[in-house]
């Protein structure tokens, strides 16, 4: 599963290689070919530099294409299926009444995640959204990141409007259910606080319920996303195994609240590319040595890049994450993210309005 996720990646990355690179060489070539000699003069140009002859069918020819090529860029932008959400921060809008959005992604880089992180959404009523999907917490006595099967809803209170009042949506997620988080003996090998205590093992169950409330505007280009998130965060059973002392047990469960927030920005960058940054706060889990618990805090998370879309129902997220807890630039991770749509609601009014017998052609 696993090898097909990266390659499938790989390939991803090479496609929107491909594509990017042939559109940024397109755009220089702007030149009007004379009809009557073949000579290239430059689009400014009235009367062409070669034979004289007028460039005046050649402007228009030129224009209508250039017309063509704008109005399908803007239907393009219309229309095209944007992920309410940016890499990880949600947006305060909502997946179109029955849309469903597929999302899959891996990790690239050393001490990257070992999981594939998928997602399931599907948008209802146009004011609400569900979600189930695989996260990541930061932990240190794991490589990569701990991932846990959640489920979230969302509700949007203020709608888009005319008022220029920014909208506004609560979200819920939860985990599913508790989550065994066991050490990875290299990991406890490499940390000498763990080294000199003959720690061997550690293992603990958590689960979390975090609810967020966000909001979104827009500034000029600029679409801007931020929010307040309060995390719940649940850890019980927790055992460690040390030569040293002897095995550990606590079962008692801890609870933590954690005060976090977000914010996150989106550019256009091209009818088919939005660039994205965005930065927030994540739960720590933390071994003390020490004490012997699990110190829950919050971890700053930054991820910078792009949004491409290759077709209206098919975008993906390609970005540079860093947590705070990393050490230095080596830890940072590439991820790849794919999305695709399923249209179920247009599909359900497109076949609503033929069999009503009244199919409208808009512009
Ligand atoms: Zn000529």
């Amino acid at each position: 599963m696993n090898r097909i996720t990266r390659q499938l990646t790989i390939i991803l990355a090479i496609a929107s290689l491909l594509v990017f690179v042939p559109e940024t060489a397109a755009q220089k070539t702007e030149v009007l070919i004379c009809t009557t000699c073949q000579y290239e003069n430059r689009i400014v140009h009235q009367y062409c530099g070669n034979c004289g002859e007028s460039l005046s069918d050649e402007h228009e020819h030129w224009q209508a294409v250039r017309q063509v090529m704008e109005r399908d860029f803007k239907r393009f932008i219309s229309e095209r299926i944007d992920p309410p959400k940016l890499f990880t921060v949600p947006a305060a809008r909502v997946l179109g009444s029955l849309d469903i959005r597929l999302t899959g992604g891996g990790a690239f880089g050393v001490a990257a995640d070992r999981s594939f992180l998928g997602k399931i959404g599907v948008g209802l009523g146009d004011i609400a959204e569900i979600e189930f999907s695989t996260v990541g917490m930061v932990t240190n006595i794991t490589r990569g990141s701990a991932t846990f099967p959640t489920s979230a809803f969302k509700l949007l209170l203020i709608n888009e409007n005319r008022w220029h009042i920014p909208t506004l949506a609560v979200s819920f997620r939860s985990s599913a259910d508790w989550q065994d988080v066991q050490s990875d003996k290299t990991v406890l090998d490499a940390n000498s606080a763990t080294q000199d205590a003959g720690i061997t093992a550690v293992g603990y169950d958590t689960r979390f319920t975090e609810m967020n409330v966000i909001t979104s505007a827009q500034l000029w280009s600029l679409n801007l996303h931020a929010g307040v998130s309060l995390t719940d965060v649940r850890v019980r059973d927790l055992s460690v195994e040390s030569y040293l002392s002897g095995p550990y047990v606590d079962p008692e469960e801890k609870q933590k609240n954690l005060l976090g927030g977000f914010i996150g920005f989106e550019i256009e960058s091209n009818p088919q590319t939005k660039l994205m940054f965005e930065l927030k706060t994540v739960s720590n889990y933390q071994f003390n040595v020490d004490t012997k618990e699990i110190d829950v805090s919050d971890a700053f998370l930054a991820i910078g890049g792009v949004r491409f879309f290759f077709s209206r129902w098919l975008s993906t997220d390609v970005g540079v994450w860093y947590h705070s807890t990393f050490k230095g630039i080596a830890d940072l991770q590439i991820k790849l993210g794919l999305n695709l749509f399923i249209p179920g609601g247009e599909l359900g009014s497109r076949f609503r309005r033929r069999s009503a017998g009244k199919g409208s052609s808009g512009p």
